[in-house]
């Protein structure tokens, strides 16, 4: 499928240690774990968890729990999944008991937020949710165009910025009091994500945040952060940052069907303990999943 061809890079990478391991004995192990720390750096997974994953297959073999090379590949791929899996399986959205449910959508510009949630939108309205999307990109006035375009492939109704010096924060508050007088489920705040700018988009996101919290209390109920899959460590100290600012409860990864970076998945996931909820694989309504653990690392893995 998608995620697996979008992987072949990583894949690739990580291929090389097959062979290595197909005629592996004990005398082999430290040009395999060589090798195998070279296959992780190269594939983005960075010093921290190459060094961890490294060690505690190190500690295994030496201390004869792993036998084969099956049996040490076998335990790459649960030392893998059990990072990206130990802070709970999580990956459902968790919107709450009162309606509307808000979600909002952040992210630096580019990174695929807009388009995340357009599929978003198709995906929880084919499970018979009523949405109600809100521009809250006020900065860029092709950015509100841009929704009202997926608003309208998803039959979604949309809450645009009225005059040009509209509030973000006003904006997403409007929408949530129309969501909650018309008996929308769920309110998918689009924000924006310019970055280098005097005015500060971290300061404008806590407003956005305080202005909906206003209208239903506990919201949002979901504060998702888009990365682009295809900036592989650089999207780290991003996502620290937004996180640091506004509280990230899930991640939507996307441009996993380009030439996608596998590892760093497993670092942002692992540093901010932050579940991946959904996936990008395309730019098309249906090119969002959610994500699956285990279909990940068979695609890094083959
Ligand atoms: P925003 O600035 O964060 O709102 O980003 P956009 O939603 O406008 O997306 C930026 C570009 O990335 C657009 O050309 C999208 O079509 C593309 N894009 C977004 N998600 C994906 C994805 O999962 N796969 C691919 N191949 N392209 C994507």
């Amino acid at each position: 499928d998608k995620l697996f061809s979008g992987f072949s890079k990583t894949r690739d990478n990580l291929a090389v240690i097959d062979e290595l391991l197909l005629y592996w004995n004990l005398n082999d192990t430290d040009r395999v774990l060589d090798e195998l720390e070279e296959a992780l750096l190269v594939s983005d997974f960075g010093p921290r968890i190459t060094i961890k994953i490294v060690e505690s297959l190190r500690e295994d073999i030496l201390g004869g729990k792993l036998k084969s090379g099956a049996e040490i590949k076998d335990a790459l791929k649960n030392i893998v999944l059990d990072l990206l899996t130990k802070n709970g399986k999580k990956t459902e959205l968790q919107l709450g008991y009162r309606r509307p449910a808000v979600i909002m959508i952040v992210g630096v510009n580019g990174g695929g937020k807009t388009t995340s949630l357009g599929k978003l939108a198709y995906r929880l309205k084919n499970e018979g949710v009523k949405i109600l999307m809100a521009a809250g990109d006020t900065f860029r006035a092709a950015a509100s165009d841009q929704l009202e375009i997926w608003a309208k492939r998803t039959g979604c109704e949309i809450v645009m910025a009225e005059g040009e010096k509209a509030k973000a924060s006003s904006v997403l508050s409007q929408a949530v009091k129309r969501g909650k007088e018309q008996g929308f489920d769920v309110v998918l705040c689009d924000t924006s994500g310019r970055l280098h700018t005097n005015y500060s988009l971290m300061e404008e996101l806590i407003a956005c945040k305080q202005a909906v919290g206003k209208v239903v209390p506990g919201a949002p109920n979901e504060m998702l952060l888009v990365l682009d899959g295809t900036t592989g460590l650089n999207m780290l100290p991003q996502a620290r940052e937004f996180n640091e600012v506004v509280g990230i409860t899930g991640l939507i990864l996307t441009k996993l069907d380009g030439s996608a970076r596998g590892g760093c998945v497993v670092s942002v996931v692992d540093e901010l303990g932050i579940p991946v909820k959904f996936v990008g694989v395309g730019e098309a309504l249906e090119d969002l999943q959610p994500f699956d653990a285990e279909a990940f690392v068979d695609a890094i893995f083959a």
